[in-house]
């Protein structure tokens, strides 16, 4: 037997005998897999003597054999497959350990680089060189690749519970730090989505596949997915507790559920959603009805609801009202369709600055505006909707026919959220506003949807908040005091018609927090350069940086304090580090 190491949850090795598994047992592993067909040669022990020696060592054993030379498809799915189910370490064997060393690196093509699977493979004393194009072939096959579940009950140094884009981003900012770290993304989902991408897909601009990418194909290089959801969470203890009672421990735990939608809290909306003329850009699979009822809306009465504060993406509501009216517009049709924005709220929109550019559409279009709104109720077959009302401290329902309906669902932090130790008096995951760190638990982190900073929220704010994240988790795993600080910045691109965009960009109080300068790009304005930018731009900043660890402007802000690993390593000498600035 000759074990090599591939990666801290998988090795291979040559030929095993039955004496050998009391050694693998000692060394941590928890399942064998043999990859040879049994009676390749006279002195070979066959999988049924195998699997018994390593059940006697309470080992769990698998038998995927491959034929030398001939790996198909179909076996690296099965590995793959295989892989997913198993717990880690896996040890992996044939008579050299090739076919095993193949198996594995074409399971990983899709989530791992070519040269870092060849590098693996040499490593260990294995020249796949020969593999190259059908792993660069492999890469573009996204949902086979696997890594072995993590071992039971061991301490993590991060677990991170949600893989949407704040739990990917931090994962991503983290292991780009430092890439050796053991980070868990605990996400039940097998899809990931590209939620900023529905408003295009309502206004017909995306097509819905345009979201959506394989959960598999997203997870940051370097992560161990366990696919999984949290059920509950014991601080005190370092622990996550998952759905089915398997505890998991952490060194730091970063929390990134996003929202609850609770399409329920309207009566008799989720029986008509996505019939009656009833729609909603907030969910994946309605977020195409949205366009097919604009398109064949001739005349008649379309409102737009908007829940109480807050709800993920503020601007979202209207931007499905502002894309609807734009094609009536052009069809010549706006005319004949009376529009309404019923809003829970008081202001259009919550930072003044943006708000002259927004009413200019509002007349543009003759939408009328409801505020002090909130839709309680919908019958869908009647075609009415049912909103309470307050008009001079007076609450008072209001009825009104409507022939499509697009509504955004009150929202509210995730039940287990809401009742965890973690959650604030409101619900929220509890964080300080600028370190993001729970205020009880000092390795505990939030970010994204789930937590009580009075940010927009938004994935532009999740984009600033992972390496802020990022920096803090490493410094208390260093033992020292999280120093980098968020700014509450956010965004929302207000898409008020096909080809133009009212980019606001800012923080905390409403502070204007522009990306470029005001003659390059005034987000204050519709403007067809920010369209360019919410289209063609912001989706590859999500996947290919933002998911990625890339930190494209969005370097965050270091209080004083020591400098970290990085710093003294980019710097070369220890220098005294300024006031507030920018990590390298
Ligand atoms: P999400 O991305 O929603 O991810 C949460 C993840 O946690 C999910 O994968 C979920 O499966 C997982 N999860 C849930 N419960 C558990 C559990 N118990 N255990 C483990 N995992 C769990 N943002 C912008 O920046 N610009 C825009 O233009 C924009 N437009 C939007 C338009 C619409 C219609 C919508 C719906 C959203 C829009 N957003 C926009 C908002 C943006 O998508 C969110 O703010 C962002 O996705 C929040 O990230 P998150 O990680 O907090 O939550």
């Amino acid at each position: 037997m000759n074990t090599k190491k591939i990666s801290p949850l998988f090795s291979v090795s040559s030929q095993i005998s039955v004496t050998d598994f009391g050694t693998l047992a000692s060394q941590g592993y928890r399942t064998i897999i043999n990859n040879r067909p049994d009676a390749e040669a006279d002195d070979q022990p066959n999988s049924y003597e195998l699997a018994a020696a390593a059940q006697r060592q309470g080992l769990h054993f698998h038998a995927q054999p491959v034929e030398s030379g001939k790996i198909t498809d179909a076996d690296v799915v099965a590995f793959a497959s295989l892989l997913k189910t198993v717990e880690g370490p896996v040890l992996a064997f044939c008579r050299t350990g090739t076919r095993s060393m193949t198996l594995w690196s074409l399971s990983q093509a899709p989530q791992l680089s070519t040269r870092a699977i060849l590098g693996s493979a040499a490593a260990a004393g294995y020249n796949l060189e020969n593999l190259t194009e059908r792993l660069e072939r492999q890469r573009s096959r996204p949902g086979i690749g696997a890594l072995p579940r993590s071992p039971r009950n061991s301490v993590h140094d991060v677990v991170i519970v949600g893989g949407g884009a704040g739990g990917l981003a931090a994962a991503a900012s983290l292991l780009k730090r430092r890439p050796e770290l053991d980070v868990v993304v605990v996400e039940p989902q097998e899809h990931h989505y590209y939620q900023p991408g529905w408003t295009l897909v309502g206004g017909g601009v995306f097509e819905r596949s345009q979201t959506e990418r394989t959960m598999a194909s997203v997870m940051p290089n370097g992560v161990q997915w366990q696919h999984s959801a949290v059920a509950a969470f014991e601080p005190a203890q370092n622990a996550v507790i998952l759905e089915d009672g398997e505890k998991i421990q952490y060194r730091a735990l970063v929390v990134a559920p996003g929202i609850k939608l609770n399409w329920d809290a309207v009566d008799g909306l989720t029986e008509t959603l996505g019939r009656n003329g009833v729609t909603s850009n907030y969910r994946f699979d309605l977020a195409p009805y949205t366009w097919e009822l604009v398109q064949s809306l001739r005349g008649g009465r379309a409102v737009f609801t908007q829940p109480p504060m807050p709800i993920k993406c503020a601007g979202a509501p209207q931007k499905a009202m502002y894309l609807s009216c734009d094609h009536w517009l052009r069809q010549g049709r706006l005319n004949s369709i009376n529009v309404d924005f019923c809003n829970a709220g008081a202001v259009l929109f919550g930072v003044p600055d943006y708000v002259p550019a927004l009413e200019k559409y509002v007349e543009k279009y003759g939408v009328h505006l409801n505020f002090h709104h909130n839709l309680i109720s919908v019958d869908g077959p009647a075609k009415t909707a049912t909103f309470k009302v307050i008009s001079d401290g007076q609450e008072d329902t209001t009825t009104v026919n409507f022939d499509m309906l697009h509504v955004c669902p009150p929202q509210s932090a995730p039940d287990f959220i809401q009742t965890s130790p973690l959650a604030d008096s409101a619900g929220w995951l509890a964080v300080s506003p600028e370190t993001l760190v729970h205020p009880d638990y000092g390795n505990v982190f939030g970010l994204g949807d789930a937590c009580s900073a009075p940010n927009a929220k938004t994935a532009a704010a999740v984009r600033k908040q992972a390496p802020v994240v990022a920096e803090n988790v490493l410094a208390i795993l260093e033992g020292k005091a999280p120093r980098a600080v968020y700014d509450g910045y956010g965004s929302c691109p207000l898409t008020v018609e096909r080809g133009k965009v009212v980019l606001a960009e800012f923080g905390y109080g409403g502070k204007l927090l522009p990306s470029l300068p005001s003659w390059l790009l005034d987000g204050t304005k519709a403007k067809r350069a920010a369209w360019f930018v919410k289209v063609k731009l912001l989706p590859p900043i999500y996947f290919d940086l933002m998911l990625r660890g890339r930190e494209w402007l969005a370097q965050p802000a270091l209080l004083p304090g020591e400098p970290t690993p990085q710093e003294v390593a980019s710097a070369g000498a220890e220098k005294p580090l300024p006031q507030t600035r920018k990590a390298s």
